[in-house]
């Protein structure tokens, strides 16, 4: 399958295809009483072992293979973080199947789609979606049989869904000797659809090769820092490019796991990190600020917590300044997506940052972070030149890896250029590699022929102590083209004035950068993974009128 020349010499080293399977096949053997703890959409809490997980997970590849489950087919999930979602991720996958992980949060119409695009052969469930699968069942016109996760008494007396049936009598009638089969490290082992906020969604199709490097990769000092003396708790959901691979590198590692469920509200997660004494943790700055706001409210400290990544859309300072100084969390900010599996950045100082002052060192922690071994990237200008890493010029950013997409499922277009992948985003590059996102592409606000970031100004509104959440957007304006329009929430019980939030810019970006307008909001629209989602509010405003003066 290599497009590349053979050495008249070549190394005499053994080959072993880089197989998911391996990586639960390494966490039984050597790390086999290793803890997995899941709260469960039941209602309880539910703990075992590395060594039983791999039991089950063995099971489950009997259960499907007797369903007919054939390799290279798609065997669907919609479901929480929990123990039962793991066991599928390393049966279907392991088996030579494909995982496909869809986001029950999409519409259901969108789920549908995909599953359709996907031909997924079967679904499995958390018995929470019971009625959204069966609202979607009939539009499936692939799916075969349905697996909802739960015991036998859980199961609805009746249900209009074909062929449904009970994820813990599957397995039980399953035998637990199963040989994971040795294939093409270059089969496809899971598949990802992007989230398709313009446009149908895409399918992101990982093979086992790039899911093991990625999560070598991400488990890295420099990426997550994740190791076996370890408690992580998995915020990000294992339907969000799959959980960033923590399934994956968290196994390998030999961590202790917390899966939270569907709770990811503040105090739901505040109580699991205190009860099982989480140390590492990964998500969405949305969720961040449930579980800052209700440890700030109620004057509460974490007693165990000391690191967390934070990516998916940009970690504000006031965020970021919160978790470290009040908090004594140590931050870093990565930066990923779907089609790149997802770990595309991570920002840790240099030895040499180590000795700068603490607001230069955040200045450096607050960009999104710097490429890790396995991520090459670029910054091109609109004639597709590179542009140097001088920290101020940005460019569309580009990257190329072996767990970057060349493609996507069942589209024969050419995605890249020249071999890089264009991620839609536009970015600064320092002289010592860290990137910065300055917005995405769509976002990015064109005022007189200039560009003006986004993500600056809504950093600068959220240091504002009223502000808890902020989102800027270009609207049209006669004589600039576009002008920034900034949408607020107010922190519960805070108070302040139009004309005092964009006072507070002065002195901290070019004056014309500064938004021409502020509108308070109940709230801002979010999409399936916990995203301020840009284009609702620009639909929403796009008849605003700008004051003319
Ligand atoms: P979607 O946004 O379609 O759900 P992804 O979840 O793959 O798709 O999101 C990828 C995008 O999210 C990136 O291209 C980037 O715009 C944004 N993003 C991810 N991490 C960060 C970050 N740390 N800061 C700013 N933007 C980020």
């Amino acid at each position: 399958m290599s497009q590349y020349p053979m050495s008249p010499l070549m190394g005499k080293m053994m080959s072993q295809p880089l197989l998911i399977s391996s990586i639960i096949q390494f966490a039984d053997r050597h790390y086999g009483d290793n803890e997995i703890v899941s709260r469960r959409v039941e209602g309880d809490m539910h703990r075992y072992t590395y060594r039983d997980c791999h039991r089950r997970a063995r099971q489950l590849a009997n259960a499907l293979a007797g369903l007919g489950v054939q390799m290279g087919e798609r065997v669907a999930t919609l479901a929480w973080c929990g123990y039962r979602h793991l066991e599928a991720y390393y049966a279907v996958s392991g088996s030579g199947a494909v995982l496909h992980t869809m986001n029950p949060r999409l519409f259901p119409e969108q789920i549908a789609y995909i599953a359709n695009h996907a031909e997924d052969q079967y679904l499995l469930f958390d018995l929470t979606f019971l009625p959204l699968v069966e609202a979607i069942a009939p539009l499936c016109k692939s799916i075969k049989g349905y697996v909802m996760l739960c015991e036998r008494d859980r199961m609805p007396a009746q249900s209009t869904l074909p062929n449904l049936l009970c994820y813990e009598e599957l397995i039980a009638a399953a035998p637990d000797e199963y040989d994971w089969p040795l294939f093409d490290e270059n089969s496809a082992a899971s598949l990802c659809y992007t989230s398709g906020t313009t446009g149908n969604p895409k399918g992101a199709l990982y093979s086992h090769r790039s899911t093991v490097l990625h999560s070598y990769g991400s488990a890295m000092p420099n990426a997550l820092n994740v190791s076996a003396a370890d408690t992580v708790l998995t915020v990000v959901p294992m339907f969000h490019v799959n959980a960033w691979g923590l399934p994956y590198s968290l196994l390998l590692s030999g961590a202790k796991i917390v899966f939270p469920g569907a709770a990811l509200d503040g105090k739901s997660l505040y109580e699991l990190f205190e009860a099982e004494q989480v140390t590492f943790s990964a998500g969405v700055p949305t969720v961040w600020l449930g579980l800052v706001n209700y440890v700030q409210q109620n004057k509460l400290r974490f007693s165990s917590f000391k690191r967390t990544v934070i990516g998916g859309s940009a970690c504000s300072p006031a965020m970021m300044n919160t978790l470290m100084d009040d908090y004594g969390v140590q931050v870093v900010h990565a930066w990923g997506m779907t089609e790149m599996s997802p770990l595309g950045t991570a920002c840790i100082l240099q030895s040499k940052h180590l000795s700068l002052p603490l607001a230069q060192q955040r200045k450096i922690l607050q960009k999104q972070g710097h490429a890790i071994y396995g991520v090459d990237m670029k910054i091109v200008g609109d004639d597709g030149q590179e542009l140097p890493w001088d920290g101020k010029v940005f460019g569309d950013l580009l990257v190329k890896g072996p767990w970057v997409v060349a493609g996507y499922y069942k589209e024969d277009d050419n995605v890249l250029l020249d071999g890089w992948f264009p991620t839609g985003d536009v970015a600064t590059i320092d002289p010592d590699g860290y990137m910065q996102i300055t917005d995405r592409s769509k976002d990015v606000i064109k005022s007189g022929g200039e560009w003006i970031g986004t993500i600056d100004l809504e950093n600068i509104a959220m240091s504002h102590p009223a502000v808890l959440q902020a989102a800027c957007v270009g609207i049209a304006h006669p004589k600039w083209d576009e002008r920034p329009l900034l949408v607020v929430v107010k922190r519960p019980g805070a108070e302040v004035s139009k004309e005092e939030l964009l006072a507070f810019f002065e002195g901290k970006i070019a004056k014309w950068w500064t938004p021409d307008d502020v509108v308070f909001v109940d709230a801002l629209p979010l999409g399936g993974t916990g995203k301020i989602l840009k284009n609702k509010i620009r639909a929403q405003f796009k008849d605003y009128q700008l004051p003319t003066a």
